[in-house]
């Protein structure tokens, strides 16, 4: 095992990852490479990561505190991105629960997402260092793509290839008034996306969110959402053809380093 050589990570939260996850999936072809990892990071201690490997490619995970939690989730998703800074982690795909917004969406539907409005956060998150973020095409098409594809082939549920997504970081819940405030600007809302997004953007690498709408305060079945990312994972090559690193390399050449004319 060197986790120096693993390209991919999926960071869901304890609403879509089980503890069993990605064994639970069922999938040929994978095995845990190393489990509770936990991490010493500038901002204490991170959450626990698994190492798995998928056919020949190696994938970090780690589950978040899921829910729409009361306390502030910020310190534990930089911790996250630090680890997989360091790991140097290229793609990485996230899985959650959504609220529909759009009135076509029901409880069920998977939608991949092409952009966000960050509702007004509890905090800015960003890991140290100078950042002049280029948030452009933040969600990459290439892994947007791949997550759309391997759902259709899934041939199960209905898969939504665009949407816009509502962070509501700042609220335990939205309200109904809130959320036909928010509707007509956006078809999904949830307490993710953002900053993880601005994160991975600090770290050069491609980001993409894959959501299952929940219904009300029914259980949600997964299943489905993490074979979508599996399958993902398992065609996404480790270097893409996106312009996600290209707009990376920009905003380094933006950044004013000291003694520089
Ligand atoms: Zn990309």
């Amino acid at each position: 095992m060197n986790l120096l050589k693993t390209d991919f990570a999926i960071i869901g939260d304890t609403d879509t990852l089980t503890s069993d996850f990605p064994m639970d999936t069922g999938e040929a072809g994978m095995e845990i490479l190393a489990d509770e990892m936990v991490f010493e990071t500038p901002y204490g201690q991170s959450p626990v990561f698994r190492l798995f490997a998928l056919d020949d490619r190696q994938v970090i995970t780690c589950r978040l505190q899921g829910g729409a939690l009361v306390s502030d989730q910020s310190e534990e998703i930089r911790q996250a991105f630090w680890v997989l800074r360091e790991v140097g982690v290229k793609r990485i795909i996230a899985p959650g629960c959504v609220r529909g917004i759009n009135p076509l969406l029901e409880a069920g539907d998977i939608i991949i997402p092409e952009d966000y409005i960050n509702l007004p956060p509890r905090s800015h998150v960003f890991l140290e260092g100078n950042a002049r973020l280029i948030m452009e095409q933040a969600l990459c098409p290439e892994l947007r793509d791949e997550l759309v594809e391997s759902g259709r082939e899934t041939g199960e549920g209905r898969i939504f290839s665009r949407g816009i997504y509502a962070v509501n970081s700042a609220s335990p819940g939205e309200s109904p008034a809130e959320l036909s405030l928010l509707k007509g600007h956006a078809d999904i809302t949830g307490h993710r996306l953002c900053p993880e997004v601005y994160l991975a953007r600090q770290l050069g690498a491609c980001y993409a969110g894959v959501y299952l709408v929940a219904g009300g305060s029914r259980a949600v079945d997964t299943s489905l959402l993490n074979a979508v990312v599996i399958a993902a994972v398992r065609n996404l090559a480790a270097v893409g053809n996106c312009d996600c690193k290209a707009i990376a390399k920009e905003m380094q050449r933006d950044i004013y380093t000291p003694g520089e004319m």
